[in-house]
């Protein structure tokens, strides 16, 4: 099986941005044992990327292209691999539909222009696997007597990253024939950088660079996922899939042994589905107690389906008075200890709840009394005993607000879970 990598994008021709994902690709297909022999740059231009398609598919069984994907004029990957394939373009309209939905889950509303993004070439079909808005396109067909595939994935390097290891390489593998087994598992991380992960991991990777690999292979990669922390993602290739699972658990529990407290979750798992779950199994109801947050973190709950088994509701207690008289919280500074530990241990008492979170501080961009954006106080209670931490953000006020609500869980969780061993 050979497969080649094109770029999309004259922002690549003009060093406007470095084509890092062609390399990302490059190291994944090597760890599966797919040759590469040709890596491509295109620009958004339809003539040309069509004879990059046609040349990479003379000489290889199958081409990944990364970018070219969005609802604008320029983005015409989706052109070029219909006019390779000699068909149309048609709309899908489940797809449509999907990406409505997820437009809708970030609390927005679709624009007009990227129903374009639903277009498909007749015979392919869109990746299962759509982490972002941006859906992707396997086209799998036959070219000059022979049988070829075109994976077309987003530019933005999670997207493209997560498509590549839940379907590209699995799929891959399948094709060509060989009867080895290739799954993936994540491992979920909050509160590392990508440098300080791949600094704690660094030994492990040396490792596994040098392992005896003539019974299965495991590779370790990093995925950022865009606010919602790191992903460390396991990838296992073997004769069977009995030690297929030897190998995916064996570097699990390496890969924990290193960085145990950070992982919050596996594979599908959020950090609200993880809390969830940790009250559910106590037998602990949950209230919470937003100022700062003004709803995301009952946003994020209530988006996990069964939620009600343990969340009960929020007090967004955004004005000073509502803290006060709905929260029974001491007059005094907003943005204090004092401030969000009463909120945490007075929504316990309002809505009658074992466990909740809080949170206040100052989103930004300008200071409020004194106190400069980005200070952020948030408290857990569990039980009637609560505790709190302040927190600072360098960043814009919805990253701010969208941090804190993460962290804040994951306090509650590092309590949860720090309870039940
Ligand atoms: P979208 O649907 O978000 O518009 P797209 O498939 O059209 O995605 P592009 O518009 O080409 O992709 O790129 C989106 C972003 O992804 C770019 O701004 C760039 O930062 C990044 N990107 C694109 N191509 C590459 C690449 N080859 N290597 C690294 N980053 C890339």
């Amino acid at each position: 099986m050979r497969c080649e990598v094109v770029a999309v994008g004259s922002e690549l021709l003009l060093g406007q941005i470095n084509d890092t994902n062609s390399s990302w690709i490059g190291s994944e297909l090597a760890a599966v044992g797919v040759d590469s022999h040709f890596q491509t740059k295109v620009g958004d231009n339809l003539e040309r990327m069509v004879a990059v398609f046609e040349l990479a598919l003379s000489r290889s069984d199958a081409v990944i292209s990364t970018g070219g994907l969005g609802p604008t004029q320029d983005d015409i990957t989706r052109d070029a691999i219909a006019a390779v394939m000699g068909v149309d373009l048609v709309t899908d309209e489940a797809l449509v539909d999907k990406i409505e939905s997820m437009w809708g889950l970030r609390g927005r509303q679709m624009p007009e222009i990227n129903r374009l993004q639903a277009r498909i070439p007749v015979g392919a079909d869109a990746i299962p696997v759509q982490p972002g808005t941006a859906p992707g396109i396997v086209a799998a067909f036959e070219y000059e007597g022979a049988p070829k595939v075109i994976y077309a994935v987003p530019g933005v390097p999670w997207e493209m990253q997560e498509m590549m290891s839940e379907f590209i390489l699995p799929d891959l593998v399948a094709r060509s024939g060989s009867s080895d087994v290739i799954a993936s598992r994540t491992l979920r991380t909050w509160g590392q950088s990508e440098s300080g992960l791949a600094e704690l991991l660094a030994d492990e990777i040396e490792r596994l660079d040098g392992a005896d690999r003539s019974s299965g292979s495991v590779t370790l990669a990093f995925l950022a996922s865009g606010i919602e922390g790191l992903k460390v993602r396991i990838t296992a290739k073997a004769a069977d899939r009995t030690r297929l699972a030897e190998l995916l658990d064996d570097e699990e529990r390496r890969v924990r042994s290193i960085i145990g407290p950070i992982v919050f979750g596996l594979d599908d798992q959020t950090m609200e589905s993880v809390v969830l779950d940790l009250c559910t199994t106590q037998g602990l109801t949950l209230g919470t107690a937003e100022s700062l947050t003004g709803g995301l973190i009952a946003e994020r709950l209530t988006n996990t389906p069964g939620s009600s088994a343990a969340y009960r509701g929020s007090v967004i207690s955004y004005a000073t008075d509502v803290k006060t008289r709905v929260l029974g919280a001491p007059e005094g500074p907003s943005v204090s200890e004092e401030m969000v530990e009463a909120m945490a241990l007075g929504v316990c008492e309002t809505l009658g709840v074992d466990a909740s979170v809080a949170t206040t501080g100052v989103a930004g961009p300008d200071s409020w009394e004194g106190i400069p954006p980005g200070t952020v106080w948030i408290a857990t209670c569990v039980d009637g005993e609560v505790e709190s931490q302040m927190l600072r953000f360098r960043t814009d006020r919805m990253r701010t607000r969208q941090y804190t609500a993460i962290t804040v869980l994951n306090a509650l969780r590092q309590r949860l879970q720090s309870r039940a061993t």
